[in-house]
């Protein structure tokens, strides 16, 4: 087997690792990002022929073209149980088409009813699997705790996606206050007994921030593996194994849209993705390379527009910029970690420019990228913000014409699609179910504006309770299952702590000691 081995951003490893380690791994050594050294590509053929498959096995066949350093069976048993019956659909990933040039990807199909679950099924299933290899060849010795820093949806995608998984423990930090009513429930409720919630006080930035200290601490590590026999990991979207199973649904979306006569094989499309991490908007890229006909990536921004303004001047610049709280708090984010990647892609793999860039961005807060790169940037990136009260207005108008009901993340996605599209169809990632965020939608549906109170009787509902009676205004779909039960639920977590290293640090040991 030809093995595709991985290299950092940052030009940190000297020996490039296989796949099993990169997930173990999480970042790269020295703080760069692992990708493969190879990116593959795919006949239009061979993208379309996918459709003959179900989704399982699609994602089988993109993680053999990877040559990901597992056997095949193996591969395929992991796939089949991360895209099983946990799932309310066998599509997984099914594509709602409002017209004839905008169709929707519904990637919110999974156990939490978030974005997250299409890699988050995952991930865990391969990182069990990849310690189990590495362990069988000697090359491995402790256990596992991951840390997760979240701004909502990752958190509860983790958090079901590792829970009672062997040899792995998993802790998740969320900014305290900066999640909705049913976001909250849905992680102080998790069952299972490897697993920690904490809240935060600060926004998310802080909590990744720290995430990331804490990740670099050699000291603090060799007192975990001293005293525990356990290293960090991360589950954050920076580690390659989230990012693969995203490039799987936008080959498998094209595959699925020519199968249905959507469109002609070989037809472009454009992608229009809802943009935090930069996660997902990557993913799409990885599948432009391998060769699914895309024509331009459209990067859709909240208020927080520093993607925005990057991509339209070429300077990133968080020095003065707010942090601003929206009614799309998973695309609340100044520091696009993904964005890394996607700049060592663009420059030709040239890990002294990223260096020298993710430098400028510690010490200063900003960094502008050279000409030929910017010109790469702008040959397949186009970027637009929407603001809180257009969110809202979205929601309703596409509502009133389709009846169709979106979730804030994905009217934002919707409205800049509609600000930047010119005559090519248009897929839209759709990241969240609405019922996750069913106080803003009923805003949206009632003219309320995006900060304003909602009115007293319905400020007194429940997370739950509101999204029933939404639904029963609306007739839209019913609340999936997972949202519908948690009023019923135990709160488990409560505890707050600072977003220090040193408060993480203490917490972590804490929880770990607990296990035993
Ligand atoms: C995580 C998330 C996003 C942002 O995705 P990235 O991959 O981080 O860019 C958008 N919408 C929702 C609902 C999310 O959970």
């Amino acid at each position: 087997m030809a093995e595709n081995l991985y290299i950092d951003t940052r030009g940190n490893v000297t020996q490039p690792v296989p796949f099993t380690q990169a997930v173990i791994d999480g970042l790269a050594q020295g703080g760069g990002l692992y990708v493969p050294q190879n990116v593959p590509t795919l006949s239009l053929e061979q993208i379309c022929d996918l459709a003959k498959l179900p989704y399982a096995q699609r994602a089988a066949s993109i993680y053999r073209l990877f040559d990901v350093d597992m056997p095949a069976e193996l591969v395929e048993s992991l796939m089949a149980s991360a895209y099983g019956d946990q799932w309310d659909t066998d599509q997984i990933a099914p594509i709602t088409s409002l017209d004839e040039n905008t169709h929707i990807l519904e990637l919110w199909h999974g156990p939490t009813s978030a974005f997250k679950d299409m890699a988050l099924q995952c991930l865990p299933r391969f990182f069990s699997a990849s310690a189990q290899l590495l362990r069988d060849r000697g090359q491995l010795d402790h256990e596992f705790m991951i840390l997760v820093a979240t701004s909502g949806d990752t958190g509860k995608a983790a958090l079901e996606g590792f829970k009672d998984v062997e040899g792995v423990s998993i802790g998740v930090m969320y900014p305290d206050g900066g999640v909705s009513d049913i976001q909250y429930k849905q992680m102080a409720t998790q069952k299972g007994g490897n697993v920690q919630v904490w809240a935060v006080r600060g926004n998310f930035d802080d909590c990744q921030t720290g995430a990331k200290n804490t990740f670099n601490d050699q000291a603090f590590a060799q007192k975990l593996a001293d005293q525990q026999g356990v290293a960090l990991s991360s589950a954050n979207s920076i580690n390659w194994g989230r990012l693969l199973p995203q490039v799987v649904y936008y080959i498998s979306a094209y595959a699925q849209m020519v199968a249905d006569g959507k469109i002609e094989a070989g037809r472009k499309i454009d992608v229009c993705v809802p943009t935090g991490n930069f996660g997902n908007i990557l993913a799409a890229w990885y599948a432009k390379q391998i060769g699914t006909p895309i024509d331009m990536l459209l990067c859709a921004s909240n208020t927080n527009r520093v993607l925005t303004d990057f991509i339209n001047t070429g300077t990133y610049d968080i020095s003065d910029r707010p942090f601003v709280l929206t009614p799309s708090p998973s695309m609340d984010i100044l520091v696009s970690s993904n964005l890394e990647r996607q700049l060592f892609e663009l420059t030709g793999r040239n890990p002294q420019a990223i260096s020298a860039w993710m430098k400028d961005l510690r010490e200063q807060k900003r960094f502008q990228v050279d000409k030929e790169t910017f010109a790469q940037v702008r040959s397949t990136f186009r970027s637009d913000s929407v603001g809180d009260q257009e969110c809202l207005s979205t929601i309703k108008q596409v509502f009133d014409q389709y009846g169709y009901l979106l979730d804030p993340h994905t009217a934002v996605a919707y409205k800049v699609a509609q600000n930047l599209r010119d005559e090519n169809p248009v897929l839209i990632a759709s990241t969240a179910h609405w019922a996750k965020f069913g106080n803003n939608v009923y805003r949206a549906l009632h003219n309320i504006a995006a900060k304003d109170p909602l009115p007293e009787q319905v400020a007194a509902l429940s997370g739950c309770q509101l999204n029933s009676l939404i639904a029963q205004e609306t007739g839209a779909s019913a609340v999936p299952a997972g949202l519908a039960e948690l009023d019923d639920l135990d709160v488990r977590f409560t505890q707050v702590i600072d977003g220090t290293t040193e408060c993480i640090e203490d917490a972590v040991c804490a929880f770990l000691q607990s296990l035993k």
